[in-house]
């Protein structure tokens, strides 16, 4: 049996365990052990029976005198032993476990663990854990424990658990694993690193973790445990990096500085010192031997597509094609108008590539636009060098890195308008390079954003009536999250609440409906009619989310705002202020809850996407802030992502270690079983 045995090989676990643990994602050795525990019981405190009081959670332990079954007054089966160790005796209760009786035998010696309370006019010890005692014992009272006992009379780890799988049972198949496993394990950390930040050895940290003996064990082994976490991976992306950048690419781009300026000078409207900086630092890439791998980050509206258009052109003029992969085809479509108005000047012939338009004679065109249909194996690219990939974390990592593999080693940008923290882009991203737009083009206003309780409803809805009647701007109403953003429930609660806003609360004005069930076709005229000023509001799904740039669109309601991320919701809100109007965003909660409010109220005072992403990374964890379905995100058990400490530190030491990966075998075995998904393609 070694770390990657599957667990239905493990004693006493056949397919109905493993079955269950599947749910719990345990599907191996290393899986199980490395389930550890959210908190510990702590029954350490050994007791006479003699000395015991309510209120006390404590260990004793006894021979059982008596057992038996008895009915309440209510009908219920409750389970009384008779339990004496010397210095007393106590009664112990048990509620609907009538098995209990078959299990104990009298005359036997067991640990008892729980808490000491009232029963009726007697001090009890109320369902507790217990275990047999497996040496014998004088039966004189001896308070040391002299067996290796796991359910009671220590910190008794308490794990997360799904139906069927209690903790009681993980603890004794995790215990059985640490006896066969830890002593053939070897540390794979290098001594010189466990040395200087001063870790716990492996086997040690697994053991405690599991089985402490004091709270400081613990807190040692998850430190130890932790930084291995985010230790693998700084150390992946470092890897990941340097076999990047050993790639070298059949081409080299030449920046022609007048074609730069020329193109720049001919855009319609002044670029931000953001934007030209960005430009300067993709330009610089393309211009290197080795493949270009970068991100750009900038929030909704900070222009990221004329910066790639940049990078196309340059790509162009130099005789590449380029492709452009956006995450739906409303936004293809987009994209594909606005490379088009920019480039086609210049004379780049650009196709439109999504699953109901395909363009039978993509050849001779040097800009393919598309959704994912461009993967497609039939589409091929005679001489591509530049991918640009649009909100990269809705595509899965296979996807990004079929559409890389289509040319012979092209420069990759991916773009994205998803705040990510500084924190996760040390880490996870630590293989890209990463250029910032924080900046937005001048004449933007902050969209004005209100939290609005359940109480001013109806007034909001009264503004909002009288705005779009008076002004002609128009408004989104999107509905709440529901699970996953396009499910048919969420298409139902769209559908609902645009029965009761067009019929009960704005029958006099002209709504339109948007959803992600239908056809891309459908979507697409309802847009056209939005943007064409034929509805004054549009109730959508949260679809549009993603990208829909109209200006005349200037108030964003959101209903269930709770159930979005701060970053989400700043995104959403990114729809609207895009022209030069002043802009509203009216959030609809109806929590009630303190903190929750606090939460929203962020978004009136912060307009900065990526601190604002920091913010739900400490409220609610990394999960959420990219969506629950989302790839590419490790699951640490014990570090966190928002520990900057332990962040800088693992990155250091991980620097320290990458160019002498060879000295440590153990290292880069470990490193090349440990897959993460990261955003580089391959
Ligand atoms: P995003 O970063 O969200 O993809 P876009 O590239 O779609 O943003 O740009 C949003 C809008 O801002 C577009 O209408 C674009 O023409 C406009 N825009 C981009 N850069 C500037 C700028 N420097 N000055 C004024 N408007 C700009
Ligand atoms: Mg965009």
């Amino acid at each position: 049996m070694d770390l990657s045995t599957p667990v239905s090989k493990i004693y006493m676990i056949g397919p109905t365990y493993a079955r269950r643990l599947a749910k719990l994602n345990i599907k191996t050795v290393e899986d199980l052990i490395y389930h550890f525990p959210h908190r510990y019981e702590n029954f350490s405190l050994v007791s006479e029976i003699f000395r015991i009081q309510p209120g006390e959670t404590l260990t004793i332990k006894g021979e059982i005198l008596s057992i038996k079954n008895e009915y309440t007054k209510t009908g219920k089966k409750i389970q009384k032993a008779l339990v004496s160790d010397g210095t007393g005796k106590v009664e112990i209760i048990w509620f609907n476990q009538p098995f209990l009786i078959k299990t104990f035998k009298i005359g036997e010696w067991y640990y008892f663990s729980g808490k000491v309370d009232w029963f009726g006019k007697d001090i009890a010890l109320i369902s507790p854990e217990y275990e047999k005692i497996k040496s014998p014992i004088n039966k004189k009272s001896n308070i040391q424990l002299i067996t290796e006992n796991i359910h009671t009379g220590r910190l008794v780890p308490i794990y997360p658990e799904t139906s069927g799988i209690s903790s009681k049972w993980l603890r004794s198949r995790i215990a059985y694993l640490l006896d066969k496993i830890l002593p053939s394990i070897e540390d794979f950390m290098p001594k010189e690193i466990t040395q200087t930040y001063n870790l716990l050895d492996l086997s040690h940290s697994l053991r405690y973790i599991h089985f402490p003996y004091s709270k400081d064990q613990v807190e040692k082994s998850r430190q130890r445990l932790a930084f291995d976490e985010l230790f693998l991976i700084h150390l992946t992306a470092l890897k990941k990096k340097k076999d990047w950048q050993k790639k070298s690419l059949s081409h080299k781009f030449y920046i022609d500085e007048k074609k730069k300026t020329d193109f720049i000078s001919s855009l319609p409207f002044e670029l931000t010192n953001a934007q030209k900086r960005c430009i300067q630092e993709i330009l610089n890439d393309l211009s290197l031997e080795k493949p270009m791998n970068r991100l750009l980050e900038g929030d909704v509206g900070s222009g990221k597509t004329v910066v790639a258009a940049a990078a196309i052109y340059t790509a162009y003029y130099n005789g590449f094609q380029s492709v452009l992969m956006a995450p739906t085809e409303i936004l293809a479509n987009q994209h594909y108008q606005t490379l088009n108005k920019l480039l086609s000047p210049y004379g780049v012939k650009i196709s439109l590539l999504t699953s109901s338009r395909k363009e039978k004679n993509g050849e001779g065109k040097d800009v393919f636009v598309g959704t994912h249909a461009l993967i497609q194996k039939k589409v091929k690219f005679e001489k591509l060098g530049l991918v640009i990939i649009d909100e990269q974390h809705r595509f899965g990592v296979e996807q990004r890195g079929e559409l890389a593999k289509k040319g012979k080693m092209p420069h990759v940008l991916t773009m994205t308008a998803t705040p990510i923290p500084r924190t996760i882009a040390l880490t996870l991203y630590g293989n890209l390079d990463l250029s910032i737009l924080d900046e937005m083009p001048p004449g933007r206003q902050k969209v004005k954003t209100w939290v609005v309780p359940p109480a001013k409803r109806e007034k909001a809805y009264n503004w909002i009536r009288e705005k779009v009647k008076e002004t002609d701007e128009q408004c989104f109403i999107v509905c709440p999250l529901i699970e996953e953003s396009e499910s048919l429930k969420s298409v139902k609660a769209a559908k609902a609440e645009f029965e009761i806003l067009s019929k009960k609360i704005f029958p006099d004005l002209r709504l339109g409906l948007l959803h992600g069930k239908l056809k891309s076709k459908e979507k697409e005229e309802i847009i056209q009619k939005f943007r064409q000023g034929e509805f004054d509001i549009l109730v959508s799904t949260p679809v549009v989310e993603v990208g829909i740039d109209i200006p005349n669109a200037t108030i964003m309601v959101i209903e269930g705002a709770d159930r979005f991320g701060l970053a989400q919701l700043h995104q959403l809100r990114g729809r609207v202020g895009r022209g030069d109007k002043q802009s509203y965003c009216l959030l609809f909660s109806q929590s009630t809850q303190e903190r929750t409010i606090q939460r929203l109220k962020a978004l009136e005072k912060i307009y900065i996407g990526a601190e604002l992403a920091e913010l739900d990374l400490k409220i609610r964890g990394p999960g959420e802030i990219y969506g629950t379905a989302q790839h590419g995100f490790p699951n640490l058990k014990v570090a966190s992502f928002s520990d900057i400490n332990l962040i800088r530190k693992t990155k250091e030491a991980a620097e320290k270690t990458i160019n002498c990966l060879d000295k440590f075998p153990l290292l880069r075995k470990k490193l090349s079983k440990y897959i993460i998904e990261t955003v580089l393609p391959n």
